[in-house]
């Protein structure tokens, strides 16, 4: 795990270096948005970005930006309408079977990131699920 530590380190620090329980994400200079929220590559052709909901909106998630990520195409597909929980099990069991060692490196990458926004999501899921009606 430490080669990859190393080198997604960087993503992490910038997306941390906003206020860590609540990150706004619209804050974040618009250079950060153009990477993906779990395998960490820059994005730089338009029409491969897409608007990844934490937790999905089938799901009980908001459109809330705190809720949304900027995700590769392949990422966002690889997890579809799955819980994060789910995602991660998933790329831990691709990660288990797969034989070549750049993919590893790459699932070990999405691991560390999903695992991040997984405790992202425990420690601010008020903010993220559709808000319940409350009339006072
Ligand atoms: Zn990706």
């Amino acid at each position: 795990m430490t080669a990859s530590l190393g080198a997604c380190k960087g993503l992490l620090l910038i997306i941390q270096s906003d206020d860590m329980n609540i990150p706004d994400y619209n804050l974040l200079p618009i250079s950060q948005k153009d990477f993906c929220c779990y395998c960490g590559k820059l994005i730089d052709i338009p029409k491969e970005r897409t608007v990844e909901h934490l937790i999905p909106v089938s799901r009980g998630g908001n459109n809330h930006h705190y809720n949304k990520r900027t995700c590769c195409k392949k990422c966002n597909s690889l997890r579809g309408n799955h819980s994060l929980l789910v995602f991660i099990e998933i790329l831990k069991t691709l990660y288990a079977v797969s034989m070549n060692p750049v993919e590893k490196y790459e699932l070990e990458i999405m691991i560390m990131n999903a695992e991040y926004w997984q405790d992202y999501v425990n420690t601010a899921e008020d903010k993220l699920l559709r808000s319940k009606v409350n009339h006072k």
